[in-house]
């Protein structure tokens, strides 16, 4: 029986400190199981849900090994997507913090590709960023390779799935071959255990089942519906059950923005995400679905990928997906840490093999009740009421504005009649952020933004949902 204890690992001092400092109790299964062997230098496939803490199991033996003296490049990490690989950066940062002069650069979209090649030149020690972009700077012989003691490969099934088999290729050829190549995922498909074959040496393979897990706080239901009807069932869906937070998955962008548009009709604080947006409308939308000033969301599964909330509601499959896997990953959206969510699927005769693998995998009963009438009003506009409203502020991580700026410049002034609670979620991106206000308070907030300062500077703000 392996230790769950933090203090029994092999790990540097400022390192155990920042765990404990975090509250991170014990660690997590995957964090026991594959932390020694990563210590140990082993190649491995690490393989468990969603939520289960895969990224602290690679960046803190990483952070570990690295030579801080040596400003080259010693870790990269390829990620699906550039929300993915800012939260995979967060983390560094976070468990990185007692390291003075620790530098982690995102390759990805959100900069431009010199910036970038400026911030290499000045001397990085650990890159995570999109295969994409990591190609690119490779091609342009901008990014030194020679250094690199550990390949990650972060959740290499969306990756996959997103097309990016060639260019992971390419950058694994590239590589030193002397290093440690570490493998995570939701899933292992064919095409990763042909790469790991290929790419890993002697790859340990450490899966966390979660299957009985994932049946027990999360009620699923179905509905039947003909094909032709799923649109009307699925408004009577949302009229049985209200919820703060909804996503609804469709499967083509035409549907997303058809039930967006439909639902919006009734006046609910809906939204669109779509592989379509550009990415600032993205990182808008799902600010404000975060930070529960949108109240339903419909979204295909590639868009909604990297959209990291800590509690939603309900799932509606308005498609079913493909595969059992992706079922079982948009479910396991709602009903984490213990918390109970709910997953309807609609479903239309054709679907009948479909569900019986989905409940299979998915280890609960699928509960089949009968759904009432459409109400003659419709959807009650007040059932999937957001409380929140979001502004923008033209302002970010580049203008070195921290939360507390913002909160600061709402509520310190003399006669303030917003406090901390009308405040939500403040969110900050490098050239913009965005800050949940309590409905009945929008309008003194925007006012006070507008006419105000923050860290005496000017900034425009505006209502964005
Ligand atoms: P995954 O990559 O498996 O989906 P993450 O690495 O994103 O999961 O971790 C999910 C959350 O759990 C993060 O907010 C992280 O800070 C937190 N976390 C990681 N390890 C622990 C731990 N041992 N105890 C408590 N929280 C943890
Ligand atoms: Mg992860």
């Amino acid at each position: 029986m392996e230790t769950t204890d933090f203090s029994s690992l092999d790990l540097a001092p400022e390192l155990l400190q920042v765990v404990q400092e975090l509250g991170y109790e014990e660690m997590t299964p995957i964090q026991a199981a594959s932390i020694p062997l990563i210590l140990d230098g082993k190649d491995i496939i690490g393989q468990s849900k969603t939520g289960s803490g895969k990224t602290a199991a690679f960046a803190l033996p990483i952070l570990n090994t690295l030579d801080l003296e040596n400003r080259n490049i010693q870790a990269l990490i390829l990620c699906p997507t550039r929300e993915l690989a800012t939260q995979v950066v967060g983390e560094f940062r976070k468990l990185g913090r007692r390291y003075e002069g620790l530098q982690i650069l995102s390759l990805t979209g959100g900069q431009t590709g010199r910036e970038q090649a400026q911030a290499m030149e000045r001397g990085v020690h650990i890159a995570v960023g999109t295969p994409g972009r990591v190609l690119d700077h490779l091609n342009r012989e901008r990014m030194d390779l020679n250094d690199i003691a550990t390949l990650v490969l972060d959740e290499a099934d969306k990756m996959f799935d997103m097309g990016f088999a060639a260019e992971i290729k390419a950058i694994l050829k590239q590589l030193p071959t002397k290093r440690q190549t570490l493998f995570f995922s939701a899933t292992f498909p064919e095409e990763i255990q042909d790469l790991s074959r290929r790419y890993q040496k002697n790859p340990l393979k450490i899966i966390v089942e979660d299957a009985a897990e994932t049946g027990t706080s999360i009620e699923q239901i179905v509905y039947d519906s003909s094909e032709s009807q799923k649109s009307d069932t699925l408004m009577r869906v949302l009229q049985q059950h209200p919820a703060k937070s909804t996503i609804i998955f469709c499967n083509t962008k035409a549907a997303v923005n058809e039930l967006a548009e439909r639902i919006a009709e009734y006046k609910v604080s809906v939204a669109a995400l779509h592989g379509d947006l550009e990415q600032r409308e993205r990182d808008r939308v799902m600010a404000t679905f975060r930070n529960g000033s949108t109240a339903i969301l419909v979204a295909t599964d590639v868009a909604a990928r990297g959209l990291d909330i800590d509690h939603l509601e309900q799932v509606i499959n308005f498609d079913l997906p493909a595969q059992a896997e992706t079922y079982v990953h948009r479910i396991g959206r709602t009903g984490r840490a213990g918390r109970e969510g709910r997953a309807i699927t609609i479903a239309s005769p054709v679907d009948t093999m479909k569900l019986l693998e989905f409940e299979k995998l998915s280890g609960g009963a699928f509960l089949r009740p009968t759904l009432g009438f459409k109400n003659q009003h419709g959807l009650n506009p007040f059932a999937h009421q957001s409380a929140m409203k979001t502004l923008s502020i033209s302002g970010g991580r580049k203008d070195k504005l921290r939360p507390g700026d913002i909160l600061g410049a709402l509520t310190n002034k003399e006669g303030s009649t917003l406090t901390g609670a009308d405040i939500g979620k403040i969110e900050i991106h490098d050239h913009i952020s965005y800050v949940a206000i309590s409905s009945s308070m929008v309008d003194t907030a925007l006012e006070k933004l507008r006419t105000g300062k923050i860290k005496g500077q000017k900034f425009q703000a505006r209502l964005v949902k």
